[in-house]
């Protein structure tokens, strides 16, 4: 991932893009059509995510080492150590490998059900992702990204304890951040000196800044208070004023304050050095699109006006 970041290019900032794992035929064959839009794109790389409490793991690997055997793109599998042992651990890595996946995003994972409740280690797992980031980097040629919080991690007492903690997953041999989803980018810049002032060396590791581009209201609410985040009062205004008072959400509107909020976010980003922009995508590719066609990272995607897209599976499966 490094590596790509670093790459030379002419103008053009990377971006990268998250996907999940399916759960059915019918959300697979989506996922496919967003895969294959993207690749057009030519993302730094896309990641997959690891289901709350470890449970898609079975989904996670083969939908990761689909996209590693039939795909151009470079994945990015996420790990979480929750409700797993060690020896559990020990063997989602080497499945990973086996399927040619190298780059993974280690991370602690929430409790399952109430990811705010409290944690509880496995008995013969890790405590934190730290350690999760010495065990793969112990285990073989694997490149490690880890987690960051712009507003802080929910658990953690105050953001110093926080960048103390991030820098420690550095330390122990991760290769970049990607941070958890955030509305105001002056978050973001606080974080990146926070952990500059720390320790400098550790400062010098790209900090991936995610962003969401909001489609509902309802959904980025959700997504919110499970993460832990906040959504700034001004932010929160303008959706609901979109939104409208009737009992369906005015969806148009309230995506294109998403669109323009992502928009304007990436281009402070942008200006500001980032080093890449991340988008969480929910496996659609429209929005993430339309973002980056504003941001001249991508050209515009005309099939988009009509909904006509063959769905186009990994060879095996098609
Ligand atoms: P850690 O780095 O272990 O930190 C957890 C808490 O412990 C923090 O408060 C930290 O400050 C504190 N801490 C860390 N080390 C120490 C220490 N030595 N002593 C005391 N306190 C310490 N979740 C999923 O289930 N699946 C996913 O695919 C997924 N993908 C994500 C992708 C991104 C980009 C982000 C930002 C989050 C993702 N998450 C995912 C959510 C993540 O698992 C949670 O946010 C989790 O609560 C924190 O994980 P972490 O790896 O940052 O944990």
């Amino acid at each position: 991932v490094v590596d790509r970041l670093a790459a030379p290019r002419e103008s053009r900032i990377p971006f990268s893009v998250e996907f999940s794992p399916p759960r059915d035929a019918e959300a697979e064959a989506r996922l496919w059509r967003a895969v294959r839009t993207f690749e057009q794109m030519r993302p730094a790389f896309v990641s997959m995510t690891y289901g709350a409490g470890g449970s898609t793991r079975d989904r996670t690997v083969r939908v990761t080492g689909d996209l590693a055997e039939t795909t151009t793109l470079l994945p990015v599998a996420h790990l979480t150590a929750v409700s797993h042992s060690i020896a559990e651990l020990r063997s989602m890595v080497g499945a990973y490998a086996d399927r040619g996946i190298s780059n993974i995003l280690v991370l602690r994972g929430d409790p399952p059900g109430d990811p705010l409740g409290p944690w509880e280690k496995h008995p013969d797992g890790v405590e934190y992702a730290e350690e999760l980031v010495r065990l793969v980097c112990g285990l073989g040629d694997f490149h490690v990204g880890v987690a960051s919080f712009p507003e802080g991690h929910h658990r953690a007492p105050d953001l110093e304890t926080d960048t103390k903690h991030l820098v420690a997953k550095l330390r122990a041999g991760a290769e970049y951040s990607i941070t958890q989803m955030f509305f105001d980018v002056e978050d973001y810049l606080r974080l990146r000196d926070r952990v500059e002032a720390y320790d400098e060396e550790q400062g010098r590791k790209p900090i991936i800044p995610e962003i969401m581009p909001i489609t509902s209201l309802r959904s980025v609410k959700r997504a919110v208070e499970l993460s832990g985040s906040r959504l700034p009062s001004a932010v929160e205004k303008r959706l609901e004023h979109a939104a409208g008072s009737g009992p369906e959400e005015n969806r148009a509107a309230v995506r294109a304050i998403g669109i323009d909020l992502a928009t304007s976010m990436g281009e402070r980003l942008i200006a500001e050095g980032a080093p890449a922009l991340h988008f969480i995508t929910l496996n659609f590719a429209r929005a993430t699109s339309e973002v980056l066609a504003n941001l001249g990272l991508a050209a515009p995607r005309p099939e988009f006006a009509s909904d006509a897209q063959a769905s186009v599976l990994p060879r095996e499966r098609a």
